[in-house]
Formats: C-alpha cells, sequence, structure tokens
C-alpha cells in the first residue's frame, strides 16, 4: 500500500485508461483455466512463434565457443563499430545513399530506437504527429520526453489523410511516426502517398520556419506480400531518422536489438546522431545488448521465412472474408484490422472471448469500429479460431 501512494498521477490515469486491456488479459487467463489452453485461440499478440533462423543460431555457437576477449563489457553508448559499419553497409545497399557508421546508433529494439528518436528532437511541450491507425505505444512514447501525441486521421484504406495532416501541424510539431509496414492494419505506404506526406511536411515546415522530423519505424520492412516494396522515406525527405530492430526480421524480440539511423541527407547528421546517442546513454540503455550486436554484424542480409507469414495471412484473409468481414488484404507486417460487423467493436471481442478465441479490438489503435487479428501463430491456432469469427458473426446478426 505505502509503495504505490507514490506512484505519478500520470501512470495511475494511464494504468486505468486502457482498462479494456486488464480485461482481456483477465479473461484470457479465465479462457485458459476453464477450456484448456489448447481450446485458446489467442489472436492478440505480436508475439512470432517462428525460430530465428539457423545462421543466427550458428552465429550465436560461434561466439560462445571463441568468445572475443571483453566480450561482455560496456562499449561506446552508438555500439560496435563494425556492427554500425554493418547496418551502414546495408542500408547504402538498400537506398543508394552514403550511410556510414558514424549514422548508426545501436539501440535496444526499435521501441529503444523510437524512444532515443523522440528524446533527441523534442523539448517539453513540443508535438509528434501520430498517425490512425497507430501502434499503441505512439501515444506514450511522445510523452515520457513531455511531448504531446496529435492524432492523424486515415482513409478506408488506413491511408493517411493529407489534409488533417496539414491540418495538424503547428509551429511546435518536431515529428511524425511513420509506420510501414503497418501495425495494425497490414497497410504499407505506396512511393506516392509517402511523397505527399514528405511534401506536406516540407510545405507547413516551411510555412511555419520549421523542420519536421520523420521517425520512421520500420520492424516490419521485410514481412511484405504480393512482391509489395516497401518505400524509403529517405529518398523524398532529408529529415528522417530510421528506427527498427531485427524483432520481427530475425524473430528475435526477446533479445532487444535493434537500430535508428540518421539519413546522411539530414542537415546536421553529425549532431543528430550525437543526440542519438547521448539519449541512448542518459535515458538509462547505455548501449545495446552486447552480444546481439556481434550477431547483428553477421546477420545483416538474413531473414526468417517470409512465405510462411504469407500463407499465413492468405488463410486469415479468405477465412475472414468468406465469413463475411470486410477487411483490406494485409500487404505486410502480421496483422489483419477487419470492420467489426457491429459498432461497438467491444461486442465483437466478448462474442469472440466466449468461443475461446483472442483479438485486439480497434480502440487500442485509435479506431473504434475494428478489430487486429495478429496472424504470427502457429497456422493450427488461426485455423482453430476461424470457426468462431463466422459463428460470433450470425450471433451479432441475430
Ligand atoms: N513499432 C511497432 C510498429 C511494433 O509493432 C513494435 C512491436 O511490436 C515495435 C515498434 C517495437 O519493436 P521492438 O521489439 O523492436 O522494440
Amino acid at each position: 500500500m505505502l509503495a504505490a501512494m507514490g506512484v505519478a498521477e500520470g501512470i495511475r490515469r494511464d494504468l486505468k485508461g486502457a482498462s479494456w486491456i486488464r480485461r482481456m488479459f483477465e479473461a484470457g487467463a479465465e479462457l485458459r483455466r476453464t477450456r484448456g489452453a489448447e481450446n485458446v485461440f489467442d489472436l492478440s499478440l505480436g508475439n512470432p512463434v517462428m525460430e530465428p533462423p539457423e545462421e543466427f543460431k550458428a552465429e550465436l555457437r560461434r561466439l560462445a565457443a571463441d568468445p572475443a576477449p571483453g566480450a561482455h563489457r560496456y562499449m561506446p553508448n552508438a555500439g560496435y563499430l563494425e556492427t554500425r559499419a554493418a547496418v551502414a553497409r546495408t542500408l547504402a545497399a538498400e537506398t543508394g545513399l552514403p550511410y556510414e557508421a558514424g549514422h548508426v546508433v545501436m539501440t535496444v529494439g526499435a521501441a529503444g530506437a523510437l524512444n532515443c528518436a523522440l528524446r533527441a528532437l523534442c523539448d517539453p511541450g513540443d508535438e509528434v504527429l501520430v498517425l490512425t491507425p497507430y501502434f499503441a505505444e505512439y501515444l506514450f512514447y511522445p510523452r515520457n520526453h513531455g511531448a504531446v501525441p496529435v492524432l492523424v486521421g486515415c482513409d478506408d484504406a488506413f491511408i493517411p489523410n493529407l489534409d488533417d495532416l496539414a491540418a495538424k501541424i503547428t509551429p511546435r510539431t518536431k515529428a511524425l511516426l511513420l509506420n510501414s509496414p503497418n501495425n495494425p492494419s497490414g497497410a504499407v505506404y505506396s512511393e506516392a502517398v509517402v511523397h505527399a506526406v514528405a511534401e506536406t511536411l516540407e510545405r507547413e515546415g516551411a510555412r511555419h520556419g520549421t523542420e519536421i522530423a520523420i521517425a520512421s519505424d520500420e520492424p516490419y520492412r521485410h514481412i511484405v506480400f504480393d512482391g509489395a516494396a516497401v518505400p524509403f522515406p529517405q529518398a523524398h525527405y532529408p529529415h528522417v531518422i530510421t528506427a527498427t530492430s531485427h524483432s520481427k526480421d530475425l524473430a528475435l524480440p526477446g533479445e532487444r536489438i535493434g537500430f535508428a539511423a540518421v539519413s546522411p541527407r539530414m542537415p546536421d547528421a553529425a549532431l543528430a546522431t550525437d543526440a542519438l546517442v547521448f539519449a541512448n546513454r542518459v535515458l538509462g540503455f547505455v548501449n545495446a545488448p552486447a552480444l546481439m550486436q556481434r550477431a547483428a554484424a553477421v546477420l545483416q542480409g538474413v531473414a526468417i521465412d517470409i512465405g510462411g507469414y504469407q500463407r499465413k495471412r492468405d488463410l486469415v484473409y479468405e477465412g475472414l472474408t468468406g465469413a463475411g468481414y470486410e477487411l483490406v488484404k494485409p500487404q505486410g507486417a502480421f496483422y489483419a484490422f477487419p470492420k467489426s460487423p457491429v459498432k461497438d467493436e467491444m461486442r465483437l471481442v466478448d462474442a469472440l472471448m466466449k468461443r475461446g478465441v483472442l483479438v485486439v479490438p480497434g480502440r487500442g489503435f485509435g479506431m473504434p469500429g475494428y478489430f487486429r487479428v495478429s496472424f504470427c501463430m502457429e497456422e493450427s491456432v488461426l485455423e482453430g479460431a476461424m470457426p468462431a469469427f463466422a459463428e460470433a458473426r450470425r450471433e451479432l446478426d441475430g
């Protein structure tokens, strides 16, 4: 009791705010108890069941068998030079821009990279544009640094509404969080969309005499379907910090390895990198995990089997459309974001839960009336869940 008394008001509000998260968590635990874990189909999490590639395991064995002296010590806050150089070589090859080790800071996942970027960019009271639907943590990360998230709407295909974007830009706007392939919608923004977003930031920034950075959150860049290509915002706009990780493409979310990279086209790129390194230190990350940095240095270009995800995407898309749900076919990441057949999506969430299926309500991503289905689990779990979608729909229609 005594300890709880010291908890900040803001945190207490946040803990209460998303009461549906706790409700779902508790309901999920109760379902497992009563139905048995094998009869619960949890499609609520973004925690891939895939194992990391063999190359990763081989590299870990090699590192353990022949450890470099001092392999477990602190290193410079930016990370090992050889890892930063390897990441820079990959970025340079992918983008055609002259990335060097000096543009790259190794971080504790994409989440660490985003927080470093926002700390580097924002003073208290500054504003951060968040495109709806958004990764739920985007409401919290700006506030970690005293900044304010400002929501921007989208169209029916979850593409940003440019008029709304322009209207939301003020002299305090410091950054836009861009996430493509998108969690939760599975949308991949086209070259034209990224260009139009960049143009809007350029134009409105010039009007206010400010520079607005894009923090490009890209952990799903390599998980795309039907040959989709993910444009690089830094090809369209100079002020870009890429924030990404190997949580999804190497299936290593628990290992917390990612990076932030400043575009070589950014004026004052060296100062921006210094700011990221400083942020990495003072936010208490200090440096990204040492062993994972060593592995990342040799695993650039390696990825898990994307074909497996495309099969799961097809299974979910066909299953849900077959059951009468309206949804945009995901082009990337491992989520589908269908429309709820009833306006209050909590009713659908409850109807599914009754049948042992867990999904996340759209309100968690800023879009009530929708729900998120994750498809990073085994196909047997996805198949087992499908009948419940048709039954829940019939219940709500009837
Ligand atoms: N950004 C998005 C859009 C995500 O979906 C996630 C994780 O699910 C993250 C960032 C955090 O990734 P990481 O595990 O690399 O910190």
